[in-house]
C-alpha cells in the first residue's frame, strides 16, 4: 500500500467509512467512457423554464421580496462578479446577512463543490463550509487526495444566509435560489471544472433544474451533466453528520466523481 493509499485509508476511517472501496481503474489512468446519462436536454428544458420564471419571481413562498433575477452580464470577470455579489440586494436574503459568502478556492480548479447556502458561522466569517460540516467536507476532499483551496472551488447556490423566523438557518426558498443562481452559474462558467459535486438537494435540483422535492437518493449513483460538465450528486455534509451511516454512500459518490475527473483529464 502506497503512502497515499495509507493516508486515504486513515481519512476514510475518520469519515466512518469502511471497508475501503478502491476504483477498478486508477483515477490517474484513462478511463473508458461509462454509460453517462446525458441530462443536457432535461437541463436545457429546465433552464428555459427557470429563465421564463426569473423576470417574474415573487415572494410567493413568504420568504422573499424578489422581483427579478440578478443581472449577470455575459463576460463578467471575477473581480466584477465578486463586487456584484457583495452589493447585491436582489432578494430578501440581503436583509438577514452579515456578509455575503461568495465562494472560496482555486479559480482554475478541476473540482467544483456546490452547497446550499451559508449558515450562521458562514455568514459571520464570509466563507462557505466552516464549522463541523465544513470539517467533514474538508475530510471528504482530503480523501480524494485534494486540499481545500488547491484544485478545488467551493460555492453555494445562494450567497446570503437564509434566516428562519426563529433566528436559525433554513433552506433557501425556490424564488431565492432562482434569483441568485446566475452568480453560481457564472462562477462555474469561469472555473470550467472537470467535475461538479452537488452537495445535497438544493445544489442538485438547482443545477439540474429539477423539482424541489426530488429526493437526493434518486439522483445519486449516476452521472449527470450540467452544461456539458459531469455532475455527481451526493449528500450534504450537514446531513452526513446527522446520518453517519450514509457516509459510505457518499464515498461511493466521490469514487464516481473521481471516475468523471479521470475521464475528463
Ligand atoms: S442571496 Fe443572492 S440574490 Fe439574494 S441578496 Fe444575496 S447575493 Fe443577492
Amino acid at each position: 500500500m502506497t503512502y497515499q493509499d495509507s493516508r486515504r485509508k486513515i481519512l476514510l476511517e475518520q469519515l466512518g467509512v469502511g471497508p475501503v472501496w478502491t476504483l477498478r481503474q486508477s483515477p490517474t489512468m484513462p478511463v473508458a467512457p461509462g454509460p453517462i446519462e446525458e441530462d443536457i436536454a432535461a437541463h436545457d428544458a429546465a433552464g428555459a423554464a427557470i429563465d421564463a420564471v426569473l423576470p417574474r419571481v415573487t415572494a410567493d413562498d413568504g420568504h422573499s421580496s424578489v422581483s427579478m433575477s440578478v443581472p449577470v452580464p455575459a463576460g463578467l470577470d471575477w473581480p466584477a462578479l465578486e463586487q456584484a455579489v457583495a452589493a447585491c440586494t436582489a432578494c430578501g436574503l440581503c436583509h438577514g446577512r452579515t456578509n455575503t459568502v461568495f465562494g472560496v478556492g482555486d479559480r482554475k480548479a478541476r473540482w467544483f463543490f456546490v452547497g446550499e447556502g451559508p449558515g450562521r458561522q458562514e455568514d459571520l466569517q464570509g466563507d462557505p463550509f466552516v464549522g463541523p460540516a465544513g470539517r467533514l467536507l474538508d475530510n471528504m476532499i482530503r480523501a480524494l487526495g485534494l486540499q481545500r483551496g488547491e484544485n478545488t472551488y467551493i460555492a453555494n447556490v445562494v450567497k446570503c444566509r437564509p434566516l428562519a423566523a426563529d433566528g436559525g438557518d433554513r433552506p433557501p426558498a425556490a424564488a431565492e435560489v432562482a434569483t441568485c443562481l446566475p452568480f453560481l452559474q457564472r462562477q462555474i462558467e469561469l472555473v470550467q471544472p472537470d467535475v461538479i459535486v452537488a452537495l445535497g438537494k438544493s445544489a442538485a435540483v438547482s443545477l439540474l433544474g429539477l423539482q424541489a422535492d426530488t429526493p437526493v437518493a434518486s439522483l445519486r449513483g449516476r452521472m449527470h451533466t450540467y452544461r456539458g460538465l459531469p455532475l455527481v450528486v451526493t449528500y450534504h455534509p450537514a446531513y452526513l453528520l446527522r446520518q453517519p451511516a450514509d457516509k459510505a454512500k457518499a464515498w461511493r459518490d466521490l469514487c464516481l466523481a473521481m471516475t468523471a475527473h479521470a475521464a475528463a483529464a
